[in-house]
């Protein structure tokens, strides 16, 4: 049974064919081009999505068929296939190239499709493999990347220089959460009033109410708790977040995008990655914003080179790398972790949890869909590491657990970076850290009961002891890695080593 919104009228431009995640401007020609919507209910019913993330991308979609009006063919249905094989025979649809390789084996199955190059990103996937072919068997560095990238669009350069001529102000960036923060609401931890929230409207009650209904009729099932809109579903939403971000957070971004506090999740951070990723913006509109701030309205360099070096540097590498690695690059266990992720994590249930750090991320998490880089590399996926999780369900269950996770983007952060399971291509050393590095970026350690500097006994940090339980499991796997060579050695000399081995083989997987 399929569904139908608003039917297109003929012309001869043809008919673009949006994913859901393509849903700016910049993915049309022309501003009467006609599109094509598939809202497609399987793929809510094949995996248990966060609640809120199910919704924004609905919202989104449904918003932007509200705005092209009768532009727009906006089809509900089971699959995706079940509308395309209903189109007359001869219509020709173009779609920009998919983010993912299961929307590209689609659009290759379906007769009548013309693929153009991806949109919505910064490097091209002939430029990043030009590069990536010229440097043989050198890794491929994201610094690099990002350089070339700031030259070849000329973003915060001075010539051939970058502007405050550094590339990196990883030194100024990257401080504890200050120590007394004079916050309460509406000022944040970090000294920033707090994001720009959306206002919901009936396109919001309706995606809500399908969404309990599918529900209530057993169709499909979600992880989280619902609440209240927190990202954008618009472009004029996006761009007002956006906006408020540069006036009155960016400032605040670079020194403190590493830290971590209880009860703040969102610190300085821009939440862009969800509008960018449903293709609401383009990267390259926002770096030429924040760079005329920059160079006109005096902010730090540090904070604004900090925010490109994410969206041109990171993001760009990222989904490039997504297409460079192949389809197999997923299934990589280089760690052969083969524990099943436990129901706990799974379902998001931070009241199971007593350590704090995790507490209250899983909670941050399962209240808003959403939290920032650190938490996720150095807390959930560390400790998915160091319980030594199978990488494909960690994969999975980011991908589902997150307002922003997309295919591309979930596979390299995940297998390559958070769990180190492709054996070192992206990163030279495991992203794995104990409580000492949560304690100096955090104020969670305070409230803990346990004490991260123990590793051994009751009070054992579950990160301490996580951090030496892993090293010594893959000592053979790092001994030939000069940067593990270090910490290597820290194993050696730890005097409790079996103890702490016994303690945490009983501790496994249970929560923490
Ligand atoms: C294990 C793990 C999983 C991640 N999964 C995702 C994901 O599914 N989707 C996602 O968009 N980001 C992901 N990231 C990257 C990063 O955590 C988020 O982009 C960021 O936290 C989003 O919040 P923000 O918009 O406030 O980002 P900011 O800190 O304000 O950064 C600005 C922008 O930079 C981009 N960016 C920065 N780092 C990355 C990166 N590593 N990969 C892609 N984009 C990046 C994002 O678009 C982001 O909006 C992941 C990182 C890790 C370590
Ligand atoms: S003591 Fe360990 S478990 Fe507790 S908050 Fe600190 S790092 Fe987390």
């Amino acid at each position: 049974m399929t569904g139908r919104r608003a039917s297109g009228q003929a012309g001869s431009e043809p008919v673009r064919w949006l994913f859901g995640d393509q849903l700016g401007p910049h993915f049309l020609d022309s501003d009467d081009q006609r599109v094509l919507l598939i809202e497609s209910r399987k793929v809510f019913a094949r995996r248990r999505f966060h609640r809120q993330k199910a919704h924004l991308v609905l919202s989104a979609m449904r918003h932007r068929a509200a705005e092209l009006g009768d532009r727009c063919e906006y089809r509900t249905a089971a699959t995706y296939s079940e509308v395309l094989r209903d189109r007359p025979a001869g219509a020709e649809l173009t779609v920009c190239h998919p983010t993912s390789y299961a929307a590209c084996d689609l659009v290759e199955r379906t007769p009548g499709v013309r693929l153009l190059p991806a949109r919505g990103f910064a490097t091209s996937m002939a430029e990043f493999a030009e590069w990536a072919n010229a440097r043989g068997a050198r890794r491929l560095l994201m610094e690099d990347h990002y350089r070339l990238a700031r030259r070849r669009l000329d973003v915060l350069m001075d010539g051939d220089e970058p502007v405050g001529g550094q590339w990196n102000y990883d030194q100024q960036n990257r401080l504890p959460p200050p120590k007394a923060t004079r916050g309460g609401p509406p000022v944040t931890g970090v000294g920033v009033p707090a994001p720009w929230w959306p206002e919901e409207d009936e396109i919001d009650d309706e995606v809500r109410r399908d969404l309990d209904r599918w529900a209530a009729d057993g169709d499909v099932g979600f992880i989280g708790v619902d609440g209240p809109r927190r990202f954008p579903a618009t472009r004029s939403e996006a761009l007002a977040a956006f906006q408020h971000f540069v006036d009155h957070r960016l400032t605040a971004f670079g020194p403190y995008e590493d830290a971590m506090l209880a009860g703040d999740p969102w610190l300085a951070h821009s939440l862009m990655s969800s509008s960018l990723n449903l293709g609401l913006l383009d990267p390259l509109e926002l770096v030429r914003r924040v760079e005329t701030a920059c160079r006109h309205d005096d902010l730090p360099i540090s904070s604004v080179e900090g925010f490109v070096r994410q969206l041109i540097g990171w993001r760009d590498y990222i989904w490039n790398l997504y297409w460079h690695l192949g389809p197999d690059y997923r299934f990589r266990n280089g760690l052969h972790a083969d524990r099943d992720i436990p129901a706990w994590f799974a379902e998001l249930d931070a009241d199971a949890v007593e350590a704090n750090c995790l507490s209250s991320i899983l909670g941050d998490l399962r209240d808003h869909g959403w939290v920032h880089h650190i938490p996720r590399l150095m807390v959930l996926g560390n400790h998915a590491m160091q319980r030594g999780w199978n990488p494909l369900q960690v994969t999975d269950w980011f991908h589902r657990a997150f307002v922003d996770g997309y295919d591309w983007v979930m596979v390299p952060n995940v297998v390559g970076m958070s769990q180190h399971a492709d054996g070192g291509l992206i990163t030279t050393k495991p992203y794995a850290g104990g409580g000492a590095y949560i304690d100096r970026m955090s104020d969670y350690c305070g409230g803990c009961r346990y004490r991260p500097s123990v590793r051994v006994g009751d009070d054992a940090c579950p990160f301490t002891a996580g951090y030496w339980w892993f090293l010594n499991r893959h000592r053979g796997t790092f001994a030939g890695n000069h940067r593990m060579a270090q910490p290597l050695r820290g194993l050696d000399r730890l005097k409790d080593l079996l103890a702490l081995v016994e303690q945490e083989d009983a501790r496994g997987s249970a929560a923490p």
